[in-house]
């Protein structure tokens, strides 16, 4: 039979986080002593009180469709999270849960974006955002930023980007893969350029909350005249070490959100209704273990910035928030071992992982070329153990 494929989907990149962490895993298989950095997963368990929750779901017998913006109990304790650790007021229907955040981006991307409508995502950016934002068939218009600026954009530069057909804005804080967090001065400086122009929605995407070095997180939502165009993104992957339950949500200004259970509706409907239970539980239960967790990633990221703040050739920011490294090794181009000659982000990332056996992702599914990206959402040893190898392999580059 003829292969034919649509358009939309060959021209699709292929997601560069699961692409590496699949090699990884084959690799593995294999018996390769690979030190695997390459996903942003928690290495924690999911706490207690969470799991407890799904199970008595699945025996109370909660196992049927769900509604398709999620179950009302479970919106009502995200609007309950939302007023205690935001300070903002959303009614139940403008929130939509699914099946995870990284659904939730691609709702609001299908739902507000026509073909041809423009989409400004500051670079470095998250690999999903550019490849739902193509699928929608918008325009994708990139600011760069770079280390020495901590990878955040200034409101001149946005200001710039902006053309008559921009529509969407998206951005995350604390962000993957850089690991900067916006301050609430920096966010007010790029609310007033959106002032200025009001049928830019904004897409928040909060996921990397909880890990938050800064002791403040600040959703531009609250800023004066945000909340009626910004559309939060949250989930429990990160904060709540959730990634395999597949839940995330929205809230949003309502006809966002009605907009999104149309799509979800057609799409998925309703996610999973144990996971919802389980859900409901982290966003009323005790915040202890997602604290101790962001307290160990702090610690990580302190021995790991020691480290490569060492090595001869990398530029590193000190990351406030999520679990990521995103660091220049642009000064290694043009430099070999043997026949292997490293020309580009990906050479570096494949040599790492062939001669280093540490696997990372290549920054230019990132949005800038010049970087590799690596989560230390692991344990100190193996962190530790990882950044020997890779100083080893650099040095062995001239
Ligand atoms: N946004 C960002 C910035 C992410 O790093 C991720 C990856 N976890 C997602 C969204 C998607 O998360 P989820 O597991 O909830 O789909
Ligand atoms: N968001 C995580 C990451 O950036 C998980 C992979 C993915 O969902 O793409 O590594």
């Amino acid at each position: 039979m003829l292969e034919h494929i649509a358009a939309r989907i060959a021209t699709l990149e292929e997601s560069a986080t699961l692409q590496m962490a699949a090699l990884v895993r084959e690799l593995k298989a294999k018996g390769e002593d690979i030190i695997d950095l390459t996903l942003g997963e928690p290495d924690f368990d999911t706490p207690i009180h969470i799991k407890e929750a799904a199970k008595q779901a699945i025996d109370q017998g909660i196992t049927k469709y769900t509604p398709v913006a999620g179950f009302l109990e479970l919106r009502k304790s995200i609007v309950e999270k939302l007023k205690r650790d935001n300070q903002i007021e959303y009614t139940p229907d403008q929130i939509v849960v699914s099946t995870g955040a990284k659904q939730s981006i691609a709702n609001v991307v299908m739902s507000v974006l026509n073909p041809g409508e423009e989409v400004i995502i500051p670079a470095p950016y998250w690999v999903s955002y550019s490849a739902i934002s193509h699928l929608a068939e918008a325009k994708v218009v990139t600011i760069q930023s770079s280390v020495e600026a901590e990878y955040k954009i200034t409101a001149a530069q946005l200001e710039q980007a902006i053309t008559p057909k921009t529509r969407l804005f998206i951005f995350s804080s604390p962000c993957n893969p850089t690991g900067s967090v916006y301050t609430k001065e920096e966010l007010e400086a790029l609310a007033v350029v959106f002032r200025k122009h009001p049928n830019i929605i904004i897409l928040a995407d909060e996921i990397y909350e909880y890990i938050n070095f800064t002791g403040a997180h600040c959703s531009i939502a609250t800023l004066e005249g945000m909340y009626d165009r910004t559309v939060i993104v949250n989930g429990f992957s990160k904060g709540f070490a959730m990634t395999g339950w597949r839940l995330g949500y929205i809230a949003a200004p309502l006809w966002v959100a009605k907009a999104c259970v149309k799509m979800q509706g057609q799409f998925t409907s309703g996610t999973c209704s144990i996971t919802q239970m389980a859900g409901e539980a982290a966003m009323r239960g005790d915040m202890q273990a997602t604290k101790d967790m962001c307290a160990q990633y702090l610690k990580r990221r302190d021995v790991v910035y020691a480290k490569l703040k060492e090595m001869q050739g990398v530029k590193v920011n000190l990351p406030t928030g999520a679990f990521y490294f995103f660091t220049d090794i642009s000064s290694f181009f043009g430099k070999k071992n043997g026949a292997t000659l490293i020309q580009n982000s990906s050479d570096m990332s494949m040599y790492l992982l062939a001669d280093a056996k540490v696997s990372t992702v290549s920054g230019d599914a990132f949005g800038d070329g010049n970087c590799i990206r690596f989560s230390y959402a692991t344990s100190e040893d193996k962190l530790m153990l990882a950044m020997d190898r890779i100083a080893e392999s650099l040095a062995k580059l001239s």
